[in-house]
């Protein structure tokens, strides 16, 4: 009884295959959440080998303050990471006093902040009053404006002018007595800002380098790890895919997150090292022209659409290659093209017609239309 139940599906179901069975979506399931569970493992591996060569020291407040907002604007690459603020500086100590690393004190930074440190204090403080001032004036200059508009206009209880016009006069005075004393300040601590720029100067080479090594060293933690892994899945790909073997799937599946992780290695690292510069510098030029530049993002957008519609294209056409569906249907005895037996039928198709067998030119006898050799002479045709 159950052995007919199950002939009669062999036999029933057009186009079912017994060999050629699918992955079910149970399988399918687990296969995706393996990888992304790999995935997940994987980024946290790599992100977690950066703290296992020592980092180099974060610089001070002081020298942040000093690069991003003071006078040092030419420095402000200290680091080639974009996100040098974060990585580069110890910002926890703001607002209290600076506390210098090692590389800092070997240059003799701490020494110089210090001894200027009533005189920069000043010069923020006389900053912050100019640019306060500076927005009270241009609000008066407007309401000012505005009372003579309503004068004019004869509005009777509109903005006041003559003593408007005083207190603006008076806050420009202030103003100006303001800027004079910045730069009395400015030019007192100029020997000190030239020693700065220099210091910072050298102490950007070698804290980049002390930044070059440590990423090299996490580069090379990171290949040691992954890229064994990687190869032993080449070649498994390899041997398993030769065998047309069941299990390549799992291997597929587990080489996807591989991949990904060797190209994240080789590219972030390489990116600090050179293509962000040389990509930067390309994309400067370019962006001056402005139709080069929409040129570029047409050929991207067309790029992007071959590239994801041919792998799609790849994959049906391997899993669809007529010549491999006949194989497989001559194999198990059924029409290449409608799965029928071929118990039934003869020279042709009995159900769909299509030509099974043809007369051999050397032979003389019947050889199926789809396989390269003759059964009977050996002669073979290229298909
Ligand atoms: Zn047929
Ligand atoms: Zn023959």
């Amino acid at each position: 009884m159950f052995k007919k139940n199950k002939e009669q599906k062999n036999t029933n179901e057009i186009g079912f295959e017994e060999r050629e069975r699918k992955t079910p979506f149970l399988g399918y399931l687990l296969l995706v959440a393996m990888a992304i569970v790999v995935l997940l493992f994987g980024f946290a591996v790599l992100d977690d080998l950066g703290n296992v060569p020592q980092k180099p020291e974060k610089l001070s407040s002081c020298s942040f303050g000093y690069i991003t907002y003071g006078w040092g604007d030419s420095f402000r690459d200290i680091a080639p990471n974009r996100n040098y603020y974060k990585r580069d500086f110890s910002l926890t100590q703001i607002g209290g006093d600076c506390v210098f690393s090692n590389i800092e004190k070997k240059y003799g930074i701490d020494k110089i902040f210090l001894e200027g440190k009533l005189d920069r204090k000043e010069i923020a403080d006389l900053r912050n009053n100019i640019s306060e001032k500076e927005f009270e004036l241009q609000r008066l200059k407007q309401n000012y404006q505005l009372g003579l508009l309503e004068k004019i206009a004869d509005v009777p209880k509109g903005y006041e002018t003559e003593n408007r016009s005083a207190q603006i006069q008076k806050l420009e005075n202030e103003l100006a007595s303001l800027r004079a004393s910045l730069a009395q300040k400015e030019k007192k601590l100029e020997p000190q800002e030239k020693q700065l720029q220099e210091k910072y100067g050298l102490l950007q080479k070698e804290y980049r380098s002390l930044w070059r090594i440590h990423d090299f060293y996490v580069f090379l933690l990171q290949i040691i790890l992954i890229f064994p892994l990687f190869f032993i899945l080449l070649k498994a790909y390899f041997k398993l895919s030769a065998k047309n073997s069941p299990y390549l799937i799992i291997v597929t599946f587990l080489f996807v997150p591989i991949s990904i992780f060797v190209v994240q290695i080789v590219f972030v690292y390489f990116w600090g090292l050179f293509l962000a510069v040389i990509l930067e510098v390309i994309w400067n030029f370019i962006k001056e022209i402005q139709i080069l530049k929409s040129l570029l993002l047409y050929l991207g957008m067309i790029l992007s659409a071959l590239l994801f519609g041919g792998a799609v294209y790849f994959l049906q056409k391997k899993i669809f290659n007529p010549k491999r569906v006949a194989l497989r249907q001559l194999r198990d005895k059924k029409c290449p093209n409608c799965s029928f037996s071929l118990r039934l039928s003869k020279n042709f198709c009995s159900q769909c017609g299509i030509k099974i067998l043809e007369k051999c030119q050397k032979c003389g006898q019947d050889r199926y239309v789809d396989l390269p050799f003759c059964q009977y002479c050996k002669d073979k045709i290229e298909r």
